[in-house]
């Protein structure tokens, strides 16, 4: 069966709920440093921060960028730790953060950096940042993308739309169409697409998107190839004490909508894989998506059970001494491509746009 886009009201309406979403963050950021600027609200304590990245790589705006918000400049980086740097904050390595901050007589505020998913430009623009100013990191490894065994689907589909006037792709069943002529379609598309994901088959999902990207003569795992670090970049790196590896599951599926087999599946098998290119067992861990619907007490505790000392979600927020509680379960504060200006990682770093974001319950042995 075919269906098309209900209405051109409907397109707009996505394409504008986008924009809203970005426009919304963004003016809360800029009232946030405001109000601390001009000392109207003071901001709250933190023993700690880790930060999360994607792609670092040169300004690639204007051109169609649906996935922007997960890649952010050398500079802004190189900008964002000399401010930090300036500000007292101490870098270290994510494993040694739970230690830093159970610690009661340590008074330090410290930073941790991670990226995700194993891009090449890691390697290529963050690594010379972060060696210059001797800053440790931390890469979450997705095994399938670095076995060149699973395709990257956010990427598959933003190139299959970029390449493409029209494209048709099975979601639940049920065959779509797009036109994708302009870059206000393509938008639409690459929103509609992806807002099927949560909860979806997530391997029938990936698989309608290779197949839709073949039909439209982009290959899904040359994009792969071309974008993930490959296992001989990724063991020359972790030569490096600066850098360390962790774990990102197989496949990077959301865990919480997989069964328990096939969770810690994921999760061993990926370590295993880690620690053999790095020569060491892996201590940190990455939940793929980390929101609340894709992690959650089951997956925190299995992480605890398995062996990790600390995993990372992309809840956000800063961290107190109570994170060592859950050091399976640690939010992060994203650098997103849409808001890369110093006053809004100050902003970020006033703890003020966490206030309201709830915490990760600790779970006791009777709950
Ligand atoms: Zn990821």
């Amino acid at each position: 069966m075919s269906v098309r886009m209900r209405s051109r009201y409907s397109q707009y309406s996505l394409q504008a709920r986008r924009a809203a979403k970005w426009l919304a963050i963004r003016g809360g950021l800029e009232a946030i440093s405001l109000a601390t600027i001009s000392r109207l609200v003071s901001p709250k304590s933190s023993k700690g921060v880790i930060f999360t990245m994607h792609h670092v790589r040169p300004d690639q705006s204007g051109s169609f960028a649906p996935n922007a918000h997960l890649s952010i400049t050398p500079e802004f980086l190189e900008k964002t730790i000399e401010m930090l740097l300036s500000r007292g904050w101490i870098p270290v390595h994510l494993d040694d953060m739970p230690r830093h901050l159970e610690d009661p007589d340590d008074n330090g505020r410290y930073m941790a950096f991670t990226l995700d998913d194993g891009y090449r430009d890691n390697q290529q623009f963050a690594y010379p940042v972060f060696k210059r100013l001797k800053i440790p990191f931390t890469i979450f490894v997705t095994a399938g993308f670095v076995s060149r065994t699973r395709s990257i689907w956010w990427e598959t589909l933003e190139q299959t739309l970029a390449a493409s006037t029209r494209i048709s792709i099975e979601l639940d069943g049920q065959e779509h169409e797009f036109n994708t002529v302009s870059k206000l379609e393509k938008y639409v598309a690459f929103d509609y697409i992806s807002d099927c994901f949560p909860g979806t088959d997530e391997d029938r999902f990936v698989a309608a998107i290779d197949e839709a990207a073949h039909r439209a003569g982009v290959d899904p795992m040359a994009i792969v190839d071309r974008e993930v670090l490959s296992e001989s970049e990724l063991r020359f790196l972790c030569v490096d004490p600066l850098v360390s590896l962790g774990a990102h599951t197989v496949t990077h599926i959301s865990l919480a909508h997989a069964s328990l087999d096939r969770v810690e599946d994921e999760i061993s098998r990926s370590a295993e894989f880690v620690s053999e290119i790095c020569g060491k067992p892996t201590e940190s861990f990455a939940f793929p998506y980390g929101g609340r619907r894709a992690a959650c007490h089951r997956e925190f505790e299995t992480i605890s059970d398995l062996g990790f000392s600390v995993a990372v979600t992309t809840r956000p927020g800063l961290l107190q001494r109570t994170h060592t509680l859950t050091p399976t379960a640690m939010p992060r504060v994203s650098l997103n491509g849409y808001h890369q200006n110093i006053r809004y990682v100050r902003a970020l770093l006033s703890g003020l746009p966490f206030l309201f974001a709830p915490a990760v319950p600790v779970k006791t042995s009777s709950s």
